[in-house]
């Protein structure tokens, strides 16, 4: 875990990703990468340095559950993109949003969340955390007031995520964290669609921010993790929680990830672009039902989005005019994509919601989140919008004509 030493002015996001948790370390022979330490203890010559250390009055490493010198530095990168005071890393995004949930959450309390949230943590809450007798409302992630209405009778946990997935729903951050903090609740957003680039829900008041670091942050698909950031207590309960569940982040994740975050900027900044435009010459085609982008005026949540976005992220979901026969005769055709059950990378992926985010759900469960079966999620990477878009225009074309 690590935590903000001095407050200096905020540098530009871009520069916070290169040289945040790089600067003024005595790297491994003064490197100017950060060294994957895959050491599993740290040795001491004198018991009383090692002691010190170990009661956390001396900074230092011990057993690399715990803590880690390679993933210290992501860790310190993420705090600082998100202008939070702590921040600490898991295995996966999962791992993130369980051990949140599982380290704030008693039997007998109650969380309020909403239907959209990703797949796995929408178990976590039908499934792991009734179990436990832990009472979960989830709300319409569309009726801001009945998640107000639900907060006010009381609730340990709110926990919310924005842009959702795939259906690209926007929440109002400042608006629902004002509610949550009425009746003393702790707010947790899931900003993995968002990236700090876009939001920094902090700044709205969020207690504690999560990230799937798989996605956007690594941004390669080359490794796993997560991320919280938030205000140095809470920071430290979910900490202390996940040095004895053990999901910790291995050190050569850390380091890929540590990479990937260099050029995050750089690349959202692009596919924010590629994505606005995508949607827009999407939104206009005749085979194209629906577009689901919160960047576009006609989005439900635009006006929320602009208020709290300053892009509108890379993901957008499009409906096709067609069934999900289309869809199968659509997304083979394309040729830059992954079909894949991933987001956030450099290449362009796509897929339909069956076989990524709700794979586990029933076609009718699907339809009552209204998620139609000729919905095509699509996560724009960093390639040449024109390619994308005459790629996107030819695989139209094409299962368009074969339906005739
Ligand atoms: C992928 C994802 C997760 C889970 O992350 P993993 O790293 O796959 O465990 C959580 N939330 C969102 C929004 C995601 O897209």
């Amino acid at each position: 875990m690590t935590s903000n030493k001095n407050d200096q002015p905020k540098p530009d996001l871009n520069t916070l990703a290169v040289w945040a948790g790089e600067e003024n370390k005595d790297f491994w022979q003064r490197s100017t990468q950060v060294p994957v330490v895959h050491s599993v203890s740290y040795g001491y010559k004198d018991l009383d340095t090692w002691y010190e250390v170990a009661t956390g009055n001396e900074t230092g490493h011990i057993y690399s559950r715990n803590t880690n010198p390679t993933v210290d530095a992501f860790e310190e990168k993420v705090r600082q993109l998100e202008g939070a005071e702590a921040c600490t890393s898991f295995a996966t995004g999962m791992a993130a949003i369980s051990n949140t949930l599982f380290a704030l959450l008693s039997p007998g309390d109650r969380v309020v969340s909403v239907k959209d949230t990703y797949g796995g943590t929408n178990e976590v809450f039908t499934k792991f955390l009734p179990r436990l007798n832990i009472n979960v409302t989830l709300c319409d992630t569309t009726d801001h007031e009945m998640i107000e209405q639900e907060v006010a009778k009381g609730c340990k946990v709110l926990y919310l995520e924005t842009p959702t997935n795939p259906t690209l729903k926007v929440v109002d951050l400042e608006r629902l964290i004002t509610a949550g903090h009425a009746v003393g609740a702790t707010v947790v957003v899931d900003n993995t669609f968002a990236t700090p680039i876009n939001t920094n829900p902090v700044q709205f008041g969020a207690d504690l921010v999560v990230h799937s670091a798989t996605k956007f942050m690594g941004g390669h698909a080359d490794a796993l993790g997560g991320v919280i950031c938030g205000s140095k207590d809470l920071v430290q309960e979910v900490f202390h929680y996940r040095e004895i569940t053990g999901a910790t982040l291995h050190p050569m994740s850390a380091y890929m990830l540590l990479r990937g975050l260099k050029t995050l900027g750089l690349r959202v900044e692009r596919q924010n672009d590629n994505a606005l435009k995508i949607a827009r010459f999407l939104k206009g085609h005749p085979f194209v039902k629906d577009v689901l982008y919160p960047g576009l005026e006609s989005h439900l949540h635009h006006e929320i989005a602009k208020k709290q976005m300053r892009g509108f992220g890379g993901v957008l979901s499009i409906i096709l005019n067609g069934d999900f026969e289309s869809v199968k005769t659509f997304l083979p055709r394309l040729n830059y994509a992954h079909l894949a059950a991933n987001l956030g990378t450099v290449e362009t992926v796509a897929g339909p919601p069956r076989t990524t985010s709700h794979v586990e759900v029933t076609p009718e469960q699907r339809a009552a989140l209204g998620i139609p079966e000729s919905l095509i999620r699509y996560s724009v990477g960093i390639e040449c919008v024109d390619d994308l878009i005459a790629d996107l225009s030819q695989a139209l074309d094409y299962t368009s004509g074969k339906l005739k």
